[in-house]
This record gives structure tokens, sequence and C-alpha cells, in this order.
């Protein structure tokens, strides 16, 4: 194909990808670029790692259907960092070098019953790092606004006092920075890095959970921000105790200061949340169709954000007026969203059943096709379907490190997008998978 045609698909791909993933198109998109396509394969070029993480972990699916839709057949999408591009300077991140969603602030967040407590402690310590709740724990389900919540308090205080040093990452990243620091024998290193800050903000702590050292480390940057007044603010998806295999002693800590529980929202929080979402993205939505999505859309903010979503794209594709019987069409077959998450355990059963094989087969370290392919399409699927790292997914089948799971998800991946019958397969485990945990 001509560089230019590639040039122009791509360009097609990615307003179709802004129509339809709006909220993360202004942030994200913007410096992409294509590095290779050949009809069956499109490789997207991203200016950090960060990126190529966010986009990865968010965005495939638009970028999967904005692809489906403009070339008419599957394509299978791979961000990676190009190297001929110089990294984010401006725009990604803040003056402070944090990289803070710009839609994440308190006045976008809607208060409600479920989530009052967390929101007032988190405006609280905002206004004054270190001297109200401290530590500051936010638990909650996957998708009631945790993140949101950490970007705001960022965001709050950095606009209230110049100068302060606030380190805002994903426990992943701080596992991963961890790792690095040990590899290039810069611990020292890593350490001034964390222990200096005035506030330190990690998000998705859970991921501590069976990692020994990376527990331990923290475990003394805490107790040395502790020690001189200076902020931890943490999130989670569950309570500190019910984290398993969390060291007693980490426990113990996370609950000095505040744990503040949010809770799914109510149906009067979810309309206004629609509402306020719809107005973010300029849109006008009546009083009725905020309802209607609120009722369709239970248990999570995020999926509440999808629907809203799906009704725009579909609006600016059949080039309609937003209705009530638009938006009906848009969610049609629309599953209410289950609120138990999909474990692991939930897809390795419906895998060993479908292939009739055990457990201990998987996590062996045979590698015959019959064990190999069950195998990689477990780490497929819970590389999809849940919001495990790579790392623990490998730990789940027989301790295997995170380029396994990274080589099995793209082989399947592959296998998805060349043979029909894959696809099949994939769609079929993943029905039931979900059906399982409907019941
Ligand atoms: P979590 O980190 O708990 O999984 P996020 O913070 O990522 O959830 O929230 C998911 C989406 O829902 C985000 O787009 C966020 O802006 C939105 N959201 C969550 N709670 C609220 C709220 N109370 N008001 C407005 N938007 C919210
Ligand atoms: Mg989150």
């Amino acid at each position: 194909m001509a560089t230019l045609e590639i040039e122009n698909i791509f360009s097609d791909i990615l307003e179709r990808s802004k129509i339809l993933d709006p909220a993360n198109a202004r942030k994200w998109f913007d410096k992409l670029t294509v590095l290779h396509f050949d009809g069956g394969s499109l490789g997207i070029g991203c200016p950090d790692e960060a990126t190529v993480r966010f986009l990865q972990d968010n965005c495939k699916n638009s970028f999967t259907r904005a692809a489906q839709q403009i070339t008419g057949h599957l394509v299978s999408i791979d961000f990676q960092v190009n190297s001929q591009q110089r990294p984010a300077s401006s725009g990604q991140r803040s003056e402070s070098g944090l990289k803070i969603h710009p839609d994440y602030t308190f006045d976008n967040f809607v208060v409600g019953p479920s989530n009052r407590l967390a929101h007032a402690s988190c405006v609280a310590v905002s206004q004054s790092l270190g001297s109200t709740y401290n530590p500051l724990f936010l638990y909650g389900n996957s998708g009631l606004g945790k993140t949101h919540l950490l970007h705001a308090v960022c965001c709050g205080a950095l606009s209230r006092s110049n100068g302060i040093v606030i380190q805002l990452l994903t426990c992943e990243e701080f596992i991963n920075k961890f790792i690095r620091a040990i590899e290039q024998g810069n611990l020292a290193g890593f350490q001034n890095q964390f222990r200096s800050v005035d506030a330190l903000v990690i998000d998705d702590i859970q991921f501590l959970r069976e990692r020994e050292r990376s527990q331990e480390e923290f475990f003394h940057t805490f107790n040395t921000l502790y020690n001189n007044g200076k902020q931890i603010i943490l999130s989670a998806d569950s309570a500190p105790a019910e984290i398993p295999s969390l060291e007693a002693r980490l426990i113990s800590r996370f609950n000095w200061g505040l744990v503040a529980r949010i809770d799914p929202p109510s149906f009067e929080t979810r309309v206004a949340i629609v509402q306020k979402k719809a107005h973010i993205r300029g849109l006008d939505i009546t009083d009725e169709i905020a309802g209607y999505i609120a009722n369709k859309v239970q248990a999570n903010i995020r999926e509440l954000e999808g629907a809203l979503t799906n009704i725009y794209a579909l609006a600016v594709i059949s080039n309609e007026q937003v209705s009530l019987e638009l938006a009906q069409r848009a969610l049609h077959g629309h599953v209410q969203s289950v609120s138990k998450q999909i474990n692991i355990s939930d897809i390795i059963e419906v895998v060993t059943k479908h292939f009739d094989v055990r457990l201990t087969d998987l996590q062996s370290k045979r590698r015959s096709q019959s064990i190999t392919e069950p195998r990689q399409i477990c780490m497929y699927l819970a590389r999809n379907l849940t919001k495990h790292s790579l790392e623990e997914i490998g730990g789940h089948l027989g301790g295997r490190d995170h380029t396994t799971v990274m080589h099995a998800c793209s082989k399947i991946e592959q296998a998805k997008t060349s043979d029909p019958k894959m696809q099949a397969l994939l769609n079929e485990l993943t029905k039931q998978v979900a059906q399982s945990c409907d019941g």
C-alpha cells in the first residue's frame, strides 16, 4: 500500500476512534502516528510508554471498532512507542510533570450519598496536605470514581500551592519502577524519588498483593513520608483488611488515617452524572434520556459513560439528533452490567471444562499443543475480561512471567483475526464466562 494511502486510512480510523471514544480522545489521541499498516494489522506510534499503556488498557476496543468500520474487516491494533517522536513534553503532562486527566477535577465530580465521604475527605486533603487525613484510603468497586478523585486531589493541591511535589502513579507503575531500579542498581535514586515528595498518591494499591519485595519497599516509603508529615493517598478495590496477601503491618497503617468507601451511585446520582458527562462533551441531553440511560446502566459509572458514547456515536454515524428512540436503539441489547466482577478462576473454569483439561495441566510446564492453546486462551481472556496485570495472570497459570502472557495474548489475538473458528470460540467462551458470573 502506498504511504499516502496508509496515512489516509489511518486518519479516517483516528477520526472514527475519536467519535467512539470522545472522553479519551481529547487527551490521548492527538500525538498518534501510523507506523505500519498491511491491511490486517495496524501499528500505531505513541509518544511514550505511558501513552502506550493507557491506550492498550483503555482504548483498544474503540480503535478496533473504528478500524473495522473504516476498513470493513478485523484489524489487529498494536500500540508502540514511536522512537522517532520526542517524548511528550507539553499538553499531556501538567507543569508539575504529573499525568493528570484534564476531566478528572472536583468540578466534574458529581457528589451523592454513595461517594460523599470520599469526596469530602479528598477536598479536605487537597486543601492541606499531610494535616487532615493521613493516609487517606479510598476503596470501592471498579468504575466508581476512585481514579477520578485521586486526580482531582492532585489537581486541587497543585492549583493551591506552587512548588509542591506530588507523585501520582498506579501501583503497577510503582512496582515496575522499583523492579527497574533494582535491575539498574539504582535503588537509592528510586527511594529518593518517592521519599522526598509532599504527597504520594498510588492508585489500585491492591496490586501490591503477593509482591513481597515491593510491599517491603512501600512500607519503608510509607514510614518515611508519614513520619515527615507528608501526605499519602491510596485507592483499592477493597478495604485494607480484605486485600489478599497484604502484610498485616501495611493493613494496620492503611487504617491509621481515614478509610472511605465508595458505593454504587443511586439513580439520582447516575442521572446527574450522565448530564454532567454530556455537558462536558458539549451535548444536549434531555432529563428523559438521562433517566433512560441511568436506568439501563446501574453498577458502574464507566459503563454509564460508555452508554453515552454509544448513543453519541450512533447519532453521528446515522446523522440524526439524539432522541429517546435513538438512545433505545443504541442501547438495544445492552446487558445490564453484572455487579460481580469476572475472576481469573471463572475463566479457568470455563476453559478447562471446554477443553477437558485440568488446572494443574495449565499450570504445568507441558508444552504440547493440547495444553498450550487452552493456557494461552486463558491468558488472553483474563487480559481482556479482568483488570489483572500481566504478572498476576502469569502467576495464576503456573508462575509465568509477563512476557509469556503478552506473547500468548498477541498470539491468540492474531489467531482470532485470521481464523473465524478461533473468533467464534473466543466469543462462545466469553459468553460462558459472563453467564457463569451472572448466575
Ligand atoms: P475507578 O478508578 O473507581 O475504577 P474511575 O475514577 O476511573 O473509576 O471512574 C470511571 C469513570 O466514571 C471516569 O470517567 C470518571 O470520570 C467517572 N466517574 C466516576 N464517578 C463519578 C462521579 N461521581 N461524577 C462524575 N464522574 C464520575
Ligand atoms: Mg481506577
